[in-house]
């Protein structure tokens, strides 16, 4: 018997939803494999290779790999005022809208929206110290994740690094020292965002840097906006308690500061640059401000985070939602599951941040490793494994999609 033709098997399996030319890949695959009858089976491979939502039980808020703040946008299909003036009917500039809001929000300056933290880091850098040196403490050199590396991001901003104090201890002499003898003509300070060191330890504040005369700088990285947490029902919880907020860092005398958008400030994969109105003004001009800009889906997902901060509605933010919602209703929710042993968790923030941090929450165990059945189901439901047990966690669910997983919960029993 002949092998069935791609076109009659991709045609066979039209009921998926994918477009002919993946289909016929797929198709392509089961016959080169030998097996036409798996041809639905790769198309069901492709199209779980495509992007798309997922459920988090992790417990992990900002999961890295589930494209950390969880976040919804949609918007009308027509033309914007990106970069244009509706009052004077000329051109406009594209940080007047959400990077003007986030200036607000945190009493800076002036502001401006890049793609993500990295390329807030490395502009800020190539404008302002190309050829200067760089201060940095040495327990500050580091690495953040996907090859974010303090050291070599200052190398490739054309900036020489003047590596300052010792890795656990740090004084303000150190950098005075920095300026005087190595003639630095910037300070970075870099928030140990992803790591802790404990101990024998001593850092140099904002505040006491801020005394050098010199530009400082500070890399923030997680992006919590203000430590009064005015968005929240009960203000700051415990778990953020040593989390600087960029206000308070700019209050202390930061002339810049630079975070994620993705982070704490639960938006979309963005990053800014946010403080004095000349320095902004330098990154704005420099040449790389027109490779790293945010386009304006981005800036528009952002304006309207920006504005559900300035309603102090952190409902309205997903990851503040979540952060937010009392033990008590998660512990409601998960019994409303009907399905698995009752179980007091502790969920993390997660992303490179506060590492340490235990947010206390609720969820269900289930005996044995159901973490292929759970991401088999549309959509996928990511758990946690633990030794042989499967844990969900409803921190980081959103409420929707509280039958979702209890059905595919009893699926797996
Ligand atoms: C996360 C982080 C970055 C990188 O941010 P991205 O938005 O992922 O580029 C840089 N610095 C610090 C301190 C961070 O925590």
């Amino acid at each position: 018997m002949h092998p069935p033709s791609v076109d009659a098997l991709a045609r066979s399996i039209s009921d998926i939803d994918l477009p002919q030319p993946l289909l016929v890949d797929a198709a392509r695959l089961a016959i080169a494999s030998g097996d036409p009858e798996s041809a639905r089976q790769q198309a069901e491979l492709l199209y779980r290779s495509l992007l798309g939502p997922t459920i988090n039980a992790t417990g992990v808020l900002l999961h890295t790999n589930l494209g950390r703040a969880q976040f919804g946008y949609s918007q009308s299909p027509r033309a914007t005022n990106l970069e244009f003036d509706l009052i004077s009917g000329k051109r406009g500039s594209r940080s007047e809208h959400a990077g003007k809001l986030i200036a607000k929000l945190i009493g800076a300056e002036s502001a401006i929206v890049v793609n993500n933290c990295a390329a807030a880091v490395t502009l800020v850098l190539a404008a302002l110290a190309t050829d200067k040196g760089v201060a940095v403490s040495r327990g500050e050199l580091v690495e953040i994740g996907g090859g974010f590396r303090v050291p070599e991001i200052i190398s490739q901003s054309g900036a020489r690094l003047i590596e300052v104090g010792t890795t656990n201890r740090t004084r303000l002499q150190d950098y005075a020292s920095a300026k005087e003898i190595y003639d630095a003509a910037l300070l970075l300070k870099v928030h140990p965002a992803n790591y802790r060191i404990t101990g024998f330890t001593e850092e140099t504040s904002v505040q006491q840097l801020a005394t050098l005369d010199l530009p400082l700088v500070v890399d923030l990285g997680s992006g919590l906006l203000d430590e009064a947490c005015s968005w929240l029902r009960d203000g700051k919880p415990d778990w953020l308690k040593e989390e600087p907020g960029a206000r308070q860092t700019l209050q202390a005398g930061a002339d810049l500061v630079m975070f994620s958008c993705d982070k704490l400030l639960g938006g979309p994969q963005a990053g800014i640059i946010a403080g004095r109105s000349d320095l902004i003004a330098a990154c704005s001009a420099h040449p790389l401000m027109r490779a790293f800009r945010a386009g304006g889906l981005i800036l528009s997902a952002l304006q309207e985070t920006a504005i559900a901060y300035l309603r102090r509605d952190g409902d309205a933010i997903p990851f503040w939602k979540m952060v937010q919602t009392p033990l008590d209703e998660l512990e409601k929710r998960a019994n409303a599951l009907e399905v698995g042993t009752l179980l007091a968790t502790n969920a993390v923030a997660g992303g490179g941040a506060l590492p340490g941090a235990k947010i206390p929450s609720f969820g269900v165990m289930l005996q044995g490793d159901h973490a292929a059945t759970l991401r088999a189901q549309n959509p996928p439901i990511i758990a946690r494994v633990n030794e042989n047990t499967t844990i969900i966690d409803m921190r980081t669910i959103s409420e929707e999609d509280d039958s979702l997983v209890s059905q595919a919960l009893k699926k797996c029993i």
